[in-house]
């Protein structure tokens, strides 16, 4: 006979000591810190929840409805939730929302449309696509035959002629628009109309501009794309996990296979419930306030940066992500580390050309989302931003780290977040 132990579904966190004073402390950080990374957000308590909730026992595979196992009634209602709910917010036909992140939603629309050994048109990463597009060192790498293009020199921004001649030289089954670095906006149908002319699909990646997408601060991939992927964590401001959208019902069958069973098995439905949450959360208009607080904070950061004579990679940005290019200053990763011990959080970067390794690479990349979710305005990212700058001008002055360190404690003292958990 077993017996659950003593606080076993009563119990928390403190059950295991160890764990729990990892988790506090990862807790304390995100209070104390202030985070530029872009591809971070801080969600809801709501979404915390539902991603925390009893969801994470119930193993289904398949679609709403249309379920392997039993016992789906709930599951079936919270993933017809999440659905419905995302075709609201971008107003499509389709959606899939069970891909267990971004890239995984990328290599399953690759799957389900395209044969091995295909052409895949990208961006290269130097210009800010993402690794999931096709580097060498993914299974998209391995599986396809990828031709990247990139950006002008001179302006820093995507060449339509050179997307344009690339496709008309090697004819690719798939274009992909959008990544990881790419600070400005983009013209999705001067893509589909390259696209139309090789007789490729255009996907676009919108995982970090998926947010200004949804409340129209960004143009709108999806009258153009033949589908759409997205991360739901980033400026979508929810559950871990990424999302599939599209309009064109002939593809449906292909997409949702290439999901599941093509690179994935059952769902990970706490997720599913969490992103639930924040697509309602995103049909609210708080959302849109949310928004285009995180446009004109990225601004008012960038035109800070600039203040200071740093460069800007493309000039400045059209979202919430600016690129700072660090040529004669210091390097993306000295930086960085010097910025982290001054309670910034930012991400190393390579800049379009960079003559850098990616290890040590030229560039920071810095994002507004998570400050603007606490309620960091202008007056916070301006003062955030004359940071960044005398730290990355004085990497190695302690003087300059410790007090940045105490403005920054400050500062997020002002905007308490969550409860200790
Ligand atoms: C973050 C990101 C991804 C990958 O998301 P994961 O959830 O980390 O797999 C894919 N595409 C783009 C453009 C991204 O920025």
């Amino acid at each position: 006979m077993y017996t659950p132990p003593n606080g076993f579904f009563h119990g928390g966190l403190d059950a295991d000591p160890e764990l729990a004073q990892a988790v506090r402390g990862e807790w304390a950080r995100q209070r104390d810190g202030v985070e530029l990374i872009a591809s971070e957000n801080l969600v809801s308590r709501l979404v915390l929840e539902a991603q925390g909730s009893v969801l994470t026992n119930k193993t289904v595979e398949g679609p709403a409805f249309g379920r392997y196992y039993g016992g789906a009634e709930f599951a079936d209602r919270i993933e017809a939730l999440a659905i419905e709910r995302a075709r609201r917010l971008f107003g499509c036909r389709f959606a899939n929302v069970q891909a267990h992140s971004g890239s995984n939603a990328n290599a399953g629309v690759f799957f389900g449309l395209l044969g091995l050994g295909d052409v895949i048109l990208a961006m290269d990463t130097a210009s800010g696509g993402h690794i999931s597009h096709g580097h060498p060192a993914t299974l998209t790498g391995r599986d396809y035959r990828i031709v990247r293009y990139g950006v002008s020199p001179e302006t820093e921004r995507i060449d339509l002629d050179e997307v344009r001649a690339l496709a008309l030289a090697h004819r690719p089954k798939m274009i992909v628009a959008g990544g990881s670095a790419y600070p400005r906006a983009i013209d999705f149908a001067a893509f589909r109309a390259i696209a139309d002319e090789v007789g490729a699909f255009l996907m676009v990646d919108m995982a970090h501009v998926a947010g200004l997408v949804a409340t129209g601060l960004y143009p709108d991939p999806l009258p153009h794309a033949h589908v759409v992927t997205t991360t739901t964590y980033k400026s979508l401001r929810g559950a871990r996990g990424g999302l599939v959208l599209w309009n064109d019902e002939s593809l449906s069958t292909r997409i949702e296979a290439g999901i599941f069973p093509g690179v994935q098995g059952s769902v990970t439905l706490h997720a599913v419930a969490g992103k639930a949450a924040c697509f309602g959360e995103a049909l609210e208009p708080e959302f849109a306030v949310y928004n285009e607080a995180v446009v004109a904070n990225a601004g008012t950061l960038a035109e800070t940066l600039a203040g200071q004579g740093l460069r800007l990679v493309a000039g400045g940005t059209d979202c919430g992500l600016t690129l700072v290019d660090l040529t004669g200053v210091t390097t993306g990763d000295v930086a960085a580390k010097a910025l982290e011990r001054a309670g910034i959080a930012v991400n190393k970067n390579l800049i379009p050309f960079d003559p850098l390794p990616p290890e040590a690479p030229s560039g920071l990349r810095l994002s507004s989302n998570a400050g603007t979710a606490r309620g960091f305005g202008a007056e916070e990212f301006r003062a955030i931003g004359l940071a960044v700058a005398a730290v990355v001008r004085a990497p190695q002055d302690e003087p300059t780290i410790e007090r940045v360190r105490a403005e920054v404690r400050d500062l997020c003292a002002r905007f308490p977040i969550y409860p200790e958990p």
